[in-house]
């Protein structure tokens, strides 16, 4: 079975499918940028399909900033684009603690975007930053304290991530009262060497089966994130779009919301593996199987005249 590239569609085609939906959610790494470049033509296709009257969302699992700095880094990319219609998952975690009036602390493996999410709504937080065994572990032991007013904690994005920040935050979810929260949990980001960069999700994973418990995970696939826009915006999952380059994250959600989906093969996700997962009869496989596949975003410029 192949795959459906909408950039090999008639324009007939085309229009009846651009005419399908109102509303769409961008993955951004890999679907808008690679890092801090954007991808080829990502751009003029965000901008014309407001300008052709879709209502646009951002939606990424990436930890590291506040959702204002997404804002900034897309605008110098030129995407027309507000703060509030980016959803992050530092803005996701300290929003999930606020909404339940969390009025305790929170212990972070993670980096500052989660820290200044928390700030933001007035929360309290332990750990960002580097934090090693300076002694010998026997010494650590004797001398290790816990905070008393630690309510949660919170694991994302950390390059800083240590034997003792797993050992921490283990110690404060040994209180079964103790919130577990993680970003999210893509397992390496994408490289084209042989290289592997861990990911959030390896780090959760080592916290996870220290503390023998499992998180609650805000970001994508979890339909979590993108609960409170659907409920605001009064969005129809029908109608709406979800454009990823991830099966496991991007796609998942899509079908577990009941939105359209488009893969692109510009970032993390090969044909092969698409093709590969169109082809299992798998459950599980075929929730992660897209509508719709480009190479990259760009490519349907053409067809937005
Ligand atoms: N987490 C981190 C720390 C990242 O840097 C990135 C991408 O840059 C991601 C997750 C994935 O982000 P997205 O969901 O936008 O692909
Ligand atoms: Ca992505």
């Amino acid at each position: 079975m192949s795959v459906i590239f909408l950039s090999k569609q008639t324009k007939e085609e085309f229009k009846k499918f651009f005419s399908s939906f109102d509303t769409v959610l961008f993955d951004c790494d890999g679907v808008l940028w690679l890092d801090n470049e954007p991808i080829s033509g990502s751009v003029p296709v965000v901008n014309r399909l407001r300008e052709l009257g879709k209502r646009i969302f951002f939606v990424t699992n990436n930890s590291t900033k506040m959702r204002n700095e997404f804002a900034v880094k897309a605008k110098r990319m030129n995407f027309n684009i507000e703060t509030d219609e980016i959803i992050s998952t530092a803005y996701l975690a300290a929003a999930y603690l606020k909404n339940m009036d969390f009025k305790q602390s929170v212990y972070v493996v993670g980096s500052r975007g989660i820290t200044q999410e928390l700030d933001a709504v007035g929360i309290k937080h332990y750990g960002v930053g580097p934090d090693v065994l300076q002694n010998a572990l026997v010494h650590v032991i004797e001398n290790f304290q816990m905070e008393s007013d630690v309510g949660a904690v919170i694991v994302g994005y950390d390059e800083h991530f240590s034997y003792v920040k797993m050992m921490k935050a283990a110690s404060y979810l040994n209180n079964p009262n103790c919130l577990f929260i993680a970003t999210n949990t893509d397992e390496r980001f994408p490289m084209s060497t042989d290289l592997v960069i861990p990911g959030t999700g390896a780090i959760v994973s080592a916290v996870e089966t220290c503390a023998q418990r499992s998180p609650i995970v805000v970001g994508k696939p979890n339909p979590y994130i993108v609960d409170d826009l659907i409920k605001k915006y009064g969005i129809v999952p029908k109608r709406t779009l979800m454009i990823g380059d991830r099966v496991n994250t991007d796609i998942l959600l899509g079908t577990r919301c009941g939105f359209q989906t488009l893969l692109v093969l510009s970032g993390v996700t090969t044909l092969k593996e698409a093709v590969a997962l169109k082809n299992s009869h798998k459950k599980e496989d075929k929730e992660m199987v897209a509508d719709f596949y480009l190479e990259k975003l760009g490519d349907i410029l053409p067809l937005l005249d």
